[in-house]
């Protein structure tokens, strides 16, 4: 099988002659950037540049998927935010563009032409042209919870579940469009697979409010969305992972902050696992010893797609990340 084959095959809980190896999200580090000749911010903002660095997510690093979103706001900056793109050390981060929840969301007709929107998708069709006849070419979207924080800002966003809790709903439901909208250009572009990130992780969304706002959407997004969809969640999310996997999505991304048998065991025998692995213990700070020693674990207890928890710290050394693949691929 290739890996793209076994990455896809294993999204799905299906047969394959190895485990897979994998992330819904970023695997960029500063020494990966550094080794490839490219830097932050211009990779977010040049498909080429975009395109190379996510391949090397399988030349480098022996992944057997690439996804070329790093960031979390690529979207969000084609909606109107204004952005600070960051460098080879940080991340972006962007501004909110409503005050309060009241004010009328307008999304741009051409949102999908935005460089926010248009880089990303450019750098999925080189990816799908370049190794997507061997490498599973990933996408990511952000579902309306997410949106909701980037475009009304956290806080406003979070108080209006409690205050205004109807408007709320009203305000996801327009953002839901844009994040079918994002993934299904995506898909045409030449996505295999879609991540959907939200951020409703439980220090910001009780499982109340998981069940209330978001378990619907994210059931609508699978019937919507036409290829596999990869939940990423991060922190822990043991109390809601019983609705997840009543959603239908394909895969979920989870945080080591679920321990891995009891994330195996809430998910059911459907739901595949993806990730799990700590980015500070054993990406940050692994050794070649303990990285065997938690890929072990990972398989024993049933992870279906080894790999990190979340996008890794651009601090952590590639190298391990690398050791995390020859695991299984070697
Ligand atoms: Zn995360």
């Amino acid at each position: 099988m290739t890996p793209k084959e076994i990455f896809l095959s294993s999204l799905t809980r299906g047969a394959t002659t190895r485990p897979s190896v994998g992330s819904a999200t970023s695997i960029v580090t500063t020494d990966l950037l550094e080794a490839i000749d490219i830097a932050f911010p211009d990779a977010h903002l040049d498909p080429g540049k975009m395109a190379a660095i996510a391949a090397a997510g399988h030349t480098v690093l022996g992944f057997d998927n690439v996804m070329p979103l790093f960031s979390v706001w690529q979207e969000s900056a084609a909606l109107g935010c204004e952005m600070d793109w960051g460098n080879s050390g940080r991340m972006p981060d962007g501004h909110p563009v409503y005050a309060s929840i009241d004010d009328s969301v307008r999304i741009p007709q051409s949102f999908l032409s935005e460089p926010g929107c248009a880089v990303p998708l450019e750098a999925l069709r080189i990816l799908r042209e370049d190794v997507g006849a061997r490498v599973a070419v990933v996408g990511k979207v952000f579902g309306p919870w997410t949106l909701g924080y980037h475009l009304f800002g956290v806080e406003e966003f979070l108080i209006s579940t409690i205050l205004k809790p109807a408007r709320v709903k009203d305000v996801m439901r327009q953002l839901i469009e844009v994040t079918v909208d994002f993934a299904e250009a995506q898909i045409a572009a030449g996505a295999d697979a879609i991540t959907l990130g939200d951020h409703c992780t439980r220090d910001l969304c009780s499982p109340d409010a998981y069940r209330e706002f978001l378990a619907e959407i994210h059931q609508e997004l699978h019937e919507r969305i036409c290829c596999p969809l990869i939940l990423h969640i991060c922190g822990d999310t043991s109390d809601r992972l019983d609705y997840i996997r009543q959603t239908g999505i394909e895969c979920f991304h989870f945080d080591s902050k679920v321990p891995t048998d009891q994330a195996r065991k809430l998910a059911g025998e459907k739901l595949s696992l993806m990730g799990g692995t700590s980015n500070i213990d054993i990406v940050l700070k692994g050794t070649p010893e303990t990285i065997a020693t938690d890929m072990a674990e990972k398989l024993q207890l049933g992870v279906d797609i080894l790999g990190p928890e979340c996008a890794v710290p651009l601090d952590a050394p590639h190298g391990n990340l690398r050791m995390i693949a020859d695991v299984v691929t070697r």
